[in-house]
C-alpha cells in the first residue's frame, strides 16, 4: 500500500499532462493578432480559445467567448452563438457567478433550439444540467439531463452519450441510488471502452467508484480508483483529483488513516490549483473526519474552517455547506456555544447567499405546480360548461320530445274527433235516413217526400205528381188478414219501384197510399207512366187468382211555386174522380 502511494505521490511532480483536445494555442493567438478587432473571421479562433480554456481557466473562456459573441451578435449564427452562450455559462458557473451562468445557460439553450443541432442541444441542456447540480437542485439537474439524453440519443456523436450518463450516474449518487447510478456509469464505460476514450473511461470509473463505496463496496470503489490513477497520463487534473479523494476515502473506510491523510493532504495541498474543487472540499471533509476519529479536535475544527476559506465561491457549494454544518456541530459537542452559534449564522449566511438560485427553483416549481393547477381548473370548467352545454342539449331534446307528444296527442285527439264526427254524422245520416224511411216497405215515407220537395223549392222543375190508392183495400185486409194486407203493400211498392227510372222520387205517403213524382215530364207521357202503373199492379195479383188494383190521380205544376199540398190536392182530386168512375183508373187533374 505504502509503496503504491509512493508511486502516486511521485507521479504528482510530473506536468499536468495536456488536456484531450490538440489545439495549437499560440498559433490561434497569433491570427487572432492579425485581424481587427470586428473581423468576422475572429469567431473560429475565439471558440476554439474559449473552448480549450474551460476547464483549465474559466476566466480566459469567458473572456473569449465575450469576445466571440460581440461579432457574432447576428441572429442567424444560432450555431456558434450556443456553443459561445455554454461556454460562457459554463465558465462563470465554474466561477461560481451562478446569476450569469444561468441567464447564459438559458441562452445558450434557445440558440441551440435554433441550431437545430441534436448535439448542441444535447451539450446545452447538459450543461444546465450540472449547473444544477451545483447549486445543489438535483430534481432540476435530473430534468435538463433528461432533455439531454433525448438529443444525444438523436446524436450521431456517441460521446454525447456517454457524457448524460456520467452526469446521471453523478446526480443519482448524489440522490443515494447508488444502484441505478452504477448503471449508468457502466453504460458510459462500454461506449467509452468502444470509443477508446480512456480519461472519459475514467471519468466514469470515478464515478462508479463513488456508487460503490457509499453502496457499502469499498474493495469494489478501490480496485476501480487504482486503475484510474495508474492511468494518470490519459486523465485531467480534475478526475485525478477526485479519484484521489474517493481512493482516501475508500482508506478511511478500511480505517487505513495514514494512507487517508496522505491522499487527502496531497488532495488539500494542490500546488497548481488545478484540483477539482469539490474534490478539495471533499478532501477538507474527509481528513477531519479522520482527525475526529482520531480524537484530534481542535485540528479538525481548524481544518473546517481552512477548508471553508479555500472552497468559498468555487464550484463547490454542497460541500462548502457540509463544511459549515458539520464544523457547527463540531463546535456545539464541544460546548462552545458561541463559536457554533457564529459559525452557524455564517452558514445560514451563506446559504442564503446561493438560495435565490435554489429559491428560484422553488418558485419555478411552484408556478408549474400553479399552472397545473390553473390548467386543472380549466379543464374542469371546460368540464362543466360542455356538461351544461349537454345538459341544454337534453332539455332543448325533452322539449322537443315533450312537443312532439303534445302535437300527437293533439293529432290523435283530433283524429278521434273526426272519426266520432264522422261516426255522428253517419249515425245522424243514418237516422236521417231512417226518419225518411217507410218500415214496411222500404221505400221513402212522407217526409222523405217532403225534404226532396223542398229542395226544389223555387227551381224552375215541371213536376207530375202521381197519387196511387189501392182499391178496396179494407175488403184485402178483411178477407186474408192484415199481415196479408201488409204483404200485398209490399210487393206494390217493389213492383212500382223497378217500373221508377232512377230521378223519380217514389213513396208511401199513408196506409195504402203512395205517390210518384217525375221530373221535367209532359202530360202524355206521365198519364202514360200511371197507366203502366196501375196495369202493373192489376197484372201483379192475377197469378194468385185475386184481384188487386189501384186508381191513379196525377197533377202537374212548377216547382217555381208550386208546392206538396197543393199538388196532392188537385190529383187526390182526380184520384176521388178516377175512383167515383169506377176504380183501376188513371185520371189527370183539369181545372
Ligand atoms: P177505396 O177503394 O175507396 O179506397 O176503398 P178502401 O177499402 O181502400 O177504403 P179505405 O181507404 O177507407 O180503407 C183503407 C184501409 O186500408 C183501411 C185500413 O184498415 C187499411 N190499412 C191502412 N193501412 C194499412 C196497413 O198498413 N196494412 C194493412 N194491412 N191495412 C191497412
Ligand atoms: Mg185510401
Ligand atoms: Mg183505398
Amino acid at each position: 500500500m505504502t509503496k503504491w502511494l509512493l508511486i502516486l505521490i511521485m507521479s504528482l511532480a510530473i506536468t499536468s499532462p495536456v488536456l484531450s483536445n490538440e489545439v495549437n494555442v499560440d498559433s490561434l493567438k497569433a491570427t487572432l493578432t492579425e485581424l481587427s478587432l470586428d473581423d468576422a473571421a475572429r469567431i473560429q479562433p475565439l471558440v476554439a480559445l474559449a473552448n480549450f480554456y474551460i476547464y483549465i481557466d474559466p476566466v480566459k473562456t469567458a473572456s473569449y467567448a465575450t469576445q466571440a459573441l460581440a461579432i457574432s451578435s447576428i441572429d442567424d449564427d444560432h450555431f456558434n452563438k450556443a456553443k459561445l452562450l455554454r461556454l460562457l455559462g459554463q465558465a462563470q458557473m465554474y466561477q461560481g457567478l451562478n446569476q450569469e451562468a444561468f441567464t447564459h445557460l438559458n441562452q445558450a439553450i434557445n440558440s441551440s433550439n435554433n441550431s437545430k443541432d441534436v448535439h448542441l442541444i444535447s451539450v446545452a441542456n447538459r450543461a444546465m444540467g450540472v449547473f444544477y447540480e451545483l447549486i445543489i437542485d438535483h430534481d432540476n439537474a435530473v430534468k435538463y439531463y433528461i432533455e439531454a439524453l433525448k438529443f444525444a440519443k438523436l446524436s450521431d456523436q456517441k460521446e454525447d452519450l456517454a457524457m448524460v450518463y456520467n452526469n446521471l450516474g453523478n446526480v443519482l449518487n448524489s440522490q443515494n441510488d447508488y444502484a441505478n447510478a452504477a448503471k449508468y456509469f457502466e453504460k458510459s464505460i462500454i461506449i467509452n471502452t468502444e470509443l477508446n476514450d480512456i480519461a472519459m473511461k475514467m471519468n466514469a470509473s470515478v464515478g462508479l467508484s463513488v456508487s460503490f463505496l457509499k453502496s457499502g463496496s469499498p474493495l469494489k470503489a478501490q480496485e476501480l480508483l487504482e486503475n484510474v490513477l495508474s492511468n494518470r497520463s490519459y486523465i485531467s487534473d480534475f478526475s485525478f483529483s477526485e479519484a484521489s479523494v474517493n481512493l482516501a476515502h475508500v482508506y478511511k473506510s478500511l480505517k487505513e488513516f495514514s494512507a487517508a491523510k496522505s491522499l487527502y493532504n496531497f488532495v488539500i495541498n494542490d500546488k497548481k490549483g488545478s484540483a477539482y474543487p469539490p474534490a478539495v472540499a471533499s478532501a477538507y471533509l474527509g481528513l477531519a473526519d479522520v482527525l475526529i476519529q482520531t480524537n484530534q479536535i481542535k485540528a479538525a475544527i481548524d481544518l473546517y474552517q481552512q477548508g471553508i476559506i479555500k472552497v468559498k465561491n468555487k464550484i463547490s457549494v454542497e460541500s462548502e455547506m457540509a463544511l459549515y454544518e458539520n464544523l457547527a456541530k463540531l463546535e456545539l459537542s464541544q460546548e462552545n456555544f458561541e463559536a457554533a452559534s457564529a459559525v452557524q449564522t455564517e452558514y445560514i449566511k451563506r446559504r442564503n447567499q446561493i438560495q435565490p438560485l435554489i429559491q428560484k427553483g422553488l418558485v419555478q416549481k411552484l408556478e408549474n405546480q400553479l399552472q397545473m393547477e390553473r390548467d386543472y381548473i380549466k379543464l374542469q370548467d371546460e368540464l362543466l360548461i360542455s356538461e351544461r352545454d349537454s345538459r341544454h342539449a337534453s332539455m332543448y331534446l325533452f322539449a322537443v320530445i315533450i312537443i312532439s307528444l303534445i302535437t300527437l296527442v293533439l293529432f290523435l285527439i283530433l283524429m278521434i274527433r273526426k272519426q266520432v264526427i264522422s261516426r255522428l254524422e253517419a249515425t245522424n245520416k243514418t237516422l236521417k235516413k231512417a226518419a225518411e224511411t217507410d218500415h214496411l216497405t222500404g221505400i221513402g215515407n212522407r217526409r222523405f217526400l217532403d225534404h226532396k220537395i223542398s229542395t226544389f223549392k223555387g227551381q224552375d222543375i215541371q213536376m207530375a205528381f202521381l197519387l196511387i190508392d189501392v182499391d178496396h183495400f179494407k175488403d184485402i185486409n178483411d178477407t186474408f188478414g192484415h199481415d196479408a194486407g201488409d204483404k200485398v203493400l209490399v210487393a206494390i211498392a217493389e213492383n212500382i219501384n223497378r217500373l221508377c227510372r232512377k230521378d223519380d222520387l217514389f213513396a208511401r205517403i199513408g196506409g195504402e197510399e203512395f205517390v210518384i213524382l217525375t221530373m221535367n215530364s209532359d202530360e202524355k207521357s206521365a198519364c202514360y207512366f200511371a197507366e203502366r202503373v196501375r196495369s202493373s199492379i192489376e197484372v201483379m195479383a192475377r197469378p194468385f187468382e185475386s184481384k188487386v188494383t189501384a186508381s191513379i190521380g196525377v197533377a202537374f205544376g212548377n216547382m217555381n211555386n208550386a208546392n206538396y199540398d197543393e199538388l196532392y190536392k188537385k190529383a187526390d182530386i182526380a184520384l176521388y174522380s178516377a175512383k167515383d168512375k169506377g176504380r183501376n183508373k188513371v185520371l189527370l187533374f183539369t181545372q
